[in-house]
């Protein structure tokens, strides 16, 4: 990767105040920037229609801007762009990989299997048990999705085990912790889109990192596992695969992950109190 090409970005999604965590996150992807020459993007992750919300947004780019924070216009906001990920559904379709389920989550959860190694972050749960994996063979992937739209909860699940035939072993690498063979595996035959929703956080964040063209993703530790199926997404959907960098999250003096219900964390809390953005910029783990 030449130096001149690097594109980090900041990816919040606005369910809440910035907090502490959400500061080092920024600031983390914001200094790759700077020390590498290249340029710093943010995107609003807002897909989920029903948990964010607009203030939050407003508020969010309030306090980057306070913390002197700057980023490129425009911004990407993906409820913006339904129609790029549901292009790149259309193709995992054509290759044969999704299938169609509607296992409530009681149901995966009465299938007993273990949760996801590791916390990964985006609201998966157990790994999924495969109960509906038959009906790919059935599948038509000309069909248009309305079709299959109707009926109880509905959810289109990538096939990892057929996807990983189709693809062949693939790596990724991670700055911190080295070179990875891709085990998507771990967590399973994720989620891709559902009724109500024609995307998820897996595609809708491989698509855009492609799209934006960002060649190093840094994001919390918690995410490590996810970046096996987005590895797995882009040698399905032809995109490049960017360098990594997982960081280790920021906890509070008890050793806990921070999260939005500290309020005493947000930065606007902090704000009020008094604290200056160099006093905040320290808090969050940067010297400047
Ligand atoms: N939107 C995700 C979050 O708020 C982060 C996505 C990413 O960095 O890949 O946790």
């Amino acid at each position: 990767m030449s130096v001149a090409s690097l594109v980090t970005r900041f990816a919040p999604s606005p369910t809440g105040l910035l907090h502490l965590g959400h500061a080092h996150a920024a600031l983390f992807a914001w200094h790759a920037a700077r020390i590498g020459g290249g340029r710093f993007l943010l995107r609003i992750e807002d897909i989920d229609r029903q948990r964010c919300q607009p203030a939050f947004e407003r508020r969010l780019l309030e306090d980057l801007a306070w913390l002197g924070l700057e980023w490129e216009q425009p911004v990407r906001r993906q409820s913006e762009h339904f129609d790029d990920y549901r292009a790149a559904l259309a193709r995992l379709r054509a290759r044969g990989v999704l299938y169609p389920c509607r296992c409530s989550r009681k149901d995966i959860a009465a299938a007993g299997h273990a949760p996801h190694p590791g916390e990964d972050g985006v609201g998966d749960g157990p790994i999924y048990p495969g109960t509906c994996r038959p009906t790919r063979r059935s599948f038509d992937p000309a069909a248009d999705l309305p079709t299959v739209d109707r009926g109880e909860p509905l959810a289109l699940r990538l096939d990892v085990a057929r996807a990983l035939e189709q693809t062949g072993p693939l790596v990724w690498h991670d700055r911190a912790a080295g070179p990875q063979r891709a085990a998507p595996e771990r967590l399973g035959d994720v989620v891709l889109a559902r009724k109500d929703t024609p995307t998820s956080y897996h595609l809708s964040v491989t698509v855009d990192d492609a799209l934006q063209g960002v060649t190093l993703v840094t994001r919390g530790a918690d995410l490590f596992h996810a970046t096996h199926i987005h590895r797995l997404l882009q040698a399905l959907l032809d995109l490049p695969t960017p360098g990594y960098h997982h960081h280790p999250l920021l906890t509070d003096a008890g050793g806990r992950r921070l999260a939005k219900r500290d309020g005493a964390q947000a930065i606007g809390a902090l704000r009020a109190a008094g604290y200056t953005p160099e006093m905040v910029r320290n808090a969050a783990g940067f010297v400047d």
